[in-house]
Parts: C-alpha cells; structure tokens; sequence
C-alpha cells in the first residue's frame, strides 16, 4: 500500500466510532516510534508535519523518511498531513512534493477570507489527489510558530459550519471545543472538560463529516515527573483528559492530534538515559530510548484513547 489520503479512513473511523491519531514527525526516531507502534497494533495513521518540523527537518527528509516507513509497513495505511498549513503556497507546495493531505490553517482571519483561502487549497488539492483539512474557531497555547493568547480563542460556533463546509469544499474540519496546543494547557487543579456539547451541535449539523482536534495531548504526568526528576523543570504542565478524548472519538472526531505527549517521551527517556549513564556520549544510546517512549505512548493512544486497534 502507497501512501493514502483520509477519505476511506475518516469514513470508516466515523462509522466505527473511532479515530486516527495524527502525530506530528520531526526526525527520524520519531516516525519509527509512531509507525512500529502502528504496525503492531494493524492501526492506520497520520504522520503529520508543521511549518517548523518543514524548517527543522526539510521537507524532502521528512517525505522519504515516511516513504520508507511505508515500504517497511506496507500494511499499514498511513497519510503524510501538512499540519497548520499558514497559507496557499505552503499546502501547494506540500501538494505538489507527496503529501496526501493538507491543512490550511486561516483560522484566525475573518469568516469569507477563511473561506475563500481554503476553497482556493481545496480546489487546488483536489485536482491533484490531496485531501484538505480547515479550521473554524481557534485554540490558546503554543504550537511551533502558532501562537494564539487564551483570551483571544474562541470556541467554534456551530450556526457557521455548514455555510463553511459547503462554501470551501474541505473535507474535515478541525474545531475549537476547548483543547488547546503546547504542554501548559492548563494549570495543576483545573478542571479541563471538553465542550462535547459544541461538538454534538456541529455533528449534528454535519451529519457524517470528519471531524478534527488539535492540541489533543494528555501530557501524561508520568513522563513530566521522569523529566523533573533527572534534570527538568517542567512546572504545571496539564493537559486534555484521555476518557474526554475517547468520548468525542467514538463520534464525529476522526482525527486527534497528538505532538506534546511525544515531545515529553523522546525528552524523558532521553534524560533519564544521561542521568543514569553519564559516561555514555553515543547518540544511538540515548535517541533509543526516547524513541522507546514514542513507541509506547502511541500504543497507548491506539488502544486508550482513539479505539484504533486492529482497524486496518
Ligand atoms: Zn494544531
């Protein structure tokens, strides 16, 4: 199996209450982690990539690094996403250079510039094969070069999705429901809950269209402590409930991005392989057992969280 696009996945996820864990790549270790995870759990998935993993990596890296996770996993139907695509020249150059989907992320301009910018990505990718994912509301927190102030995140409003849906021709939608990207989501004793009540509405009025989160980590306090404990100082690091992330995948959410809660694994194991190996300095040593982590975590996700096991 080639690379794949979303539209057999989403439909099936949707009806099968489930969803796919798109999980944003920066190296090599880390699309091993998440593709062996994959393949012995038979999950599909996405492997997605934003601007800064673009600048931090190149492109072309990160293309033949999940074309060869596709040939050593030919069984697993994965997806390369272009993650928060900041405009149309960016998505088309993903188009254009073997991505399957891409995301124009327009989300913080206002309503016809974000529907006309995602229509033209829409039209654009569309003729080439490529699937196309928008946004409507937006997310607080910190992601790469995303930054958007809490007070100035809105959840998304379900009276306008069907007008944008239909105007642009996208074919997921990523809403604001209250996740929010980076590992500060929240503060220690906060109670973060799920507008599961916006997500119903917008499923509502989109019956069966693929619906996405963003800033979906968990930010497992496990790994927080291992960091803390071998050198780190993460403070009141929070994030999404995992039983909320189940509840809005058995419906209308097909994909859940995942990136902070793989950044934590690769940084704990990492940590803890200097701390309890100081006279180690091979960098095989180390990468692996943060790699180990990545692995893990997303098996955890495949079963805990999105229900994807043994769905390919
Ligand atoms: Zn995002």
């Amino acid at each position: 199996m080639a690379l794949v696009t979303s539209t057999e996945l989403f439909k099936k996820a949707y009806t099968g209450g489930y969803a796919i864990g798109a999980f944003n790549i920066n190296n090599m270790e880390i699309v091993q982690g998440i593709t062996e995870a994959a393949a012995e759990l038979k999950s599909p998935v996405i492997l997605q990539a934003s601007k800064g993993a673009r600048k931090y990596a190149n492109s072309v890296y990160l293309v033949k690094l999940v074309e060869a996770a596709v040939e050593l996993h030919p069984e697993v139907p994965i997806v390369l996403h272009l993650d928060h695509g900041p405009d149309f020249e960016t998505c088309k150059d993903c188009v254009d250079h073997g991505f399957t989907s891409v995301m124009i992320d327009y989300s913080g301009h206002p309503f016809e510039e974000n529907i006309a910018e995602s229509r033209k990505v829409a039209e654009y990718a569309h003729e080439h094969g490529v699937v196309v994912e928008a946004e409507l509301g937006t997310l607080s927190g910190v992601e790469d070069e995303v930054s958007v102030e809490a007070d100035k995140a809105m959840y998304t409003d379900p009276d306008q999705v069907e007008e944008f849906v239909k105007r642009t021709g996208v074919d997921s939608l990523a809403i604001a429901i209250g996740t929010s990207h980076g590992a500060y989501k929240f503060k220690l004793g906060q109670n973060p809950k799920l507008r599961l009540d916006i997500l119903a509405e917008v499923s509502r009025r989109l019956p069966g269209f693929p619906i996405v989160l963003h800033g979906s980590s968990s930010v497992p306090q496990e790994y927080v402590k291992i960091i803390n404990a071998n050198g780190g100082a993460l403070k009141d690091a929070i994030g999404i409930p995992e039983d909320q992330l189940r509840e809005a995948a058995k419906g209308a959410v097909c994909k859940i991005n995942i990136d902070t809660d793989l950044r934590l694994g690769m940084t704990a194991g990492i940590r803890q392989h200097f701390n309890e190996h100081p006279d180690h300095f091979d960098p095989r040593q180390y990468i692996a057992d943060g790699r180990a982590n990545v692995k893990a975590i997303v098996e955890h996700k495949i079963r805990e969280v999105l229900g994807s096991e043994g769905k390919i």
